[in-house]
């Protein structure tokens, strides 16, 4: 059976039927919103045939509306009462994957990785809250084939994506994720586009990874670092940023040479990204 455009009395008679309700702790609030969803599907800019994952399609929303655009979907469920609802709505559309997405919360499940192959991909996806940051990370670092992410997250992650120097929101994630893609904002969810609504505004944002390289962004440089270098450069951010109210020059000590615009007075969450390469990159550790 095929069942277009979900709304908010279709999703509660699929669950009803099966005596399910939503789980809080899986992130299971559904976007029934289709502007909302046509707006993310959109701005994926599938082609047909082209291979998207979609990371908890719950009740299907989301996936029927990839469907329609011509995607060939990968679909990771964890919870298997919707994994089995899902299989008699879309079972022979889709390949669909039961079990966590992550691997030790961390990296993509291998089941998926075997999926995958070497094909290039997308991820696209409204993602439960518990797996937004560290799936978001392992895609840029470790899947060079996905060739973009566009996802519905948390309002607050969002911000903590796209944040500059000096704010409030400025820290590792954003540092991290800034350094290997381009991250831009697609747009804003409210809470009543999902059933149930949760307590906080959700956001649309899109990650394009950007092109290899290494270097502080002087003159023909990349101001981005490789993926191999990725998880050193991660760390070193965390163990910074853990510092983040000290001077630099009490975390690294006062006789040192710093990088152009750099003073031992500054604190961590001053330091541009490419200030921040570029004193990994002289790092000594
Ligand atoms: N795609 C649907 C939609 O847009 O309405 C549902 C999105 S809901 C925010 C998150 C979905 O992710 C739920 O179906 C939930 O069961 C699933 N989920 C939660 N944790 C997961 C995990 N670790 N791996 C795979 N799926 C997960």
């Amino acid at each position: 059976m095929l069942c277009l455009m979900q709304t908010i009395s279709n999703i509660r008679k699929l669950l009803d039927e099966r005596g399910l309700r939503p789980k809080h702790r899986l992130g299971q609030n559904f976007l029934h919103d289709q502007n909302q969803i046509r707006i993310l599907v959109d701005a994926a800019g599938i082609v047909h045939g082209e291979l998207v994952l979609e990371i908890g399609p719950g009740t299907g929303t989301l996936t029927e509306a990839l469907l329609e655009a011509g995607a060939e979907v990968i679909a990771s469920e964890i919870d298997h009462n919707l994994a089995d609802l899902l299989a008699d709505l879309l079972g022979d559309r889709i390949t669909l994957l039961r079990g966590d997405c992550l691997d030790r919360g961390r990296t993509l499940n291998p089941a998926i990785i075997d999926h995958l192959g070497d094909r290039s991909f997308k991820l696209v996806a409204n993602l439960p809250y518990n797996v937004a940051s560290p799936l978001m990370a392992a895609m840029l670092i470790d899947h060079p084939n996905c060739t973009g992410q566009f996802v519905t997250i948390q309002k607050e992650v969002a911000d903590r994506l796209l944040a500059k120097p000096g704010g409030k929101d400025y820290g590792p994630l954003g540092i991290i994720i800034q350094a290997l893609a381009e991250v831009r904002r697609i747009g804003t969810v409210p809470p009543s586009c999902f059933w149930p609504q949760p307590k906080v505004t959700s956001a649309m944002v899109s990650l394009l990874p950007s092109p290899p390289g290494r270097g502080a962004g002087g003159e023909g440089e990349p101001t981005i670092i490789s993926r191999d270098d990725a998880r050193s450069f991660a760390q070193f951010v965390t163990n910074l940023f853990s510092k983040r109210r000290k001077q630099l020059g009490t975390i690294f000590g006062r006789d040192r040479t710093w990088p152009a615009g750099v003073a031992a007075e500054m604190r961590p969450g001053r330091l541009s990204i490419e200030q921040l390469i570029e004193l990994w990159c002289s790092d000594p550790e």
